[in-house]
């Protein structure tokens, strides 16, 4: 039976080895909050931040703009975060509402204050391999592989997703971690081929439970970074999820079949569980390395 990467332990540690940071600063770090709107799922996000951010010991600020806030007034919110000298990171909180030019607004975030790590400069930092804030769910893999001992040097990686906020700087991050790394997306030809080569697969693709055996190479690390809502009561039977799904009309599940890959991999994370517990915490050593570049 494969090991289970249990995301929590792993939380812990990033929590434990931030407190001393956080307690020799001159002043907590500070984090601001921008939510625009009432998207139920964003707001359970935000308050797991705003969580994290108490336990901790660092400042935080929630900003609420309506959902009729336009472009121009989000930048200035923006903006008066970046001059306030309390706060150290910033984070919009996405999906913005569709009539907001979320790029200029995610760019108004200075570099300098970005929590996120998707400030164009800090991901040309990355692909320089210079320090900066890093995109903070691959950056959770890279501390999960690491503290679960799993070999990245000279080893093949296939990151399934090419997305700025994980498929991109996950590549990266392997790269730099000296893996072997192929990037797939929805134009890939043989996704079963090139997944089956990878010694370590990362699966973002945002679709429940597609990857099965036939994607899995016998003794691989598989990383399930999806999140999706599973609607489909038989589907959920299939992956062993039919009791979740009767109490709720719904489970969660990754991008991976649970049972396929307790099956065939060596090591995988779990959804829930896994990679989305160190999301969170990758913020917050985010937030505590920015504070400790202002101080
Ligand atoms: P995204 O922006 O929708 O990107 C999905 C990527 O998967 C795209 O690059 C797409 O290819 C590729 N893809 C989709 N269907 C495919 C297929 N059938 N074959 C091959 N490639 C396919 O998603 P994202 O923001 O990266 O998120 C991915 C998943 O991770 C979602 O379930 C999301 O909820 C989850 N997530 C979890 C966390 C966490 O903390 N746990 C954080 C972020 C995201 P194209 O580029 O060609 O369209």
């Amino acid at each position: 039976m494969a090991q289970i990467l249990d995301g929590a332990p792993v939380r812990d540690k990033i929590y434990a080895d931030l407190k001393p940071r956080i307690e020799k600063l001159l002043r907590p770090p500070g984090l601001a909050v921008v939510l625009v709107g009432d998207n139920p799922a964003s707001e359970i996000y935000v308050r797991n931040k705003i969580k994290a951010c108490a336990a901790l010991g660092i400042y935080s600020e929630k900003i609420t703009p309506p959902a009729t806030v336009s472009t121009d007034e989000l930048i200035a919110i923006i903006e008066g975060l970046n001059a306030d000298p309390v706060i150290d990171g910033i984070l919009v909180q996405v999906p913005l509402p569709r009539h907001i030019d979320s790029r200029r607004v995610l760019e108004a975030v200075a570099a300098e204050k970005d929590a996120d790590g998707f400030h164009p400069l800090n991901v040309g930092h990355l692909v320089a391999g210079r320090p900066a804030p890093r995109a903070c769910t691959p950056a959770g893999i890279i501390e999960l592989l690491k503290f679960y001992q799993i070999k990245m040097n000279s080893r093949r990686a296939v990151v399934l997703g090419r997305s700025d906020i994980v498929g991109k700087p996950m590549a990266l991050m392997l790269l730099r971690e000296n893996a072997t790394v192929t990037i797939c997306h929805s134009f890939t030809s043989n996704l079963v081929e090139e997944c089956r080569r990878a010694d370590i697969l990362v699966a973002a693709m945002g679709k429940p439970a597609y990857l099965t055996s036939d994607y899995i190479a016998p003794g691989a690390t598989v990383i399930d970074v999806g999140t999706n809502r599973l609607t489909d009561r038989e589907e959920a039977v299939r992956i062993g999820k039919a009791v979740e799904f009767d109490k709720k009309g719904w489970a969660l599940v990754g991008d991976v079949n649970p049972i396929d890959a307790a099956g065939r991999a060596a090591a995988y994370t779990p959804v829930p569980g896994g990679v989305g517990l160190l999301t969170i915490a990758m913020l917050m050593a985010n937030t505590v390395s920015l504070a400790e570049s202002h101080q």
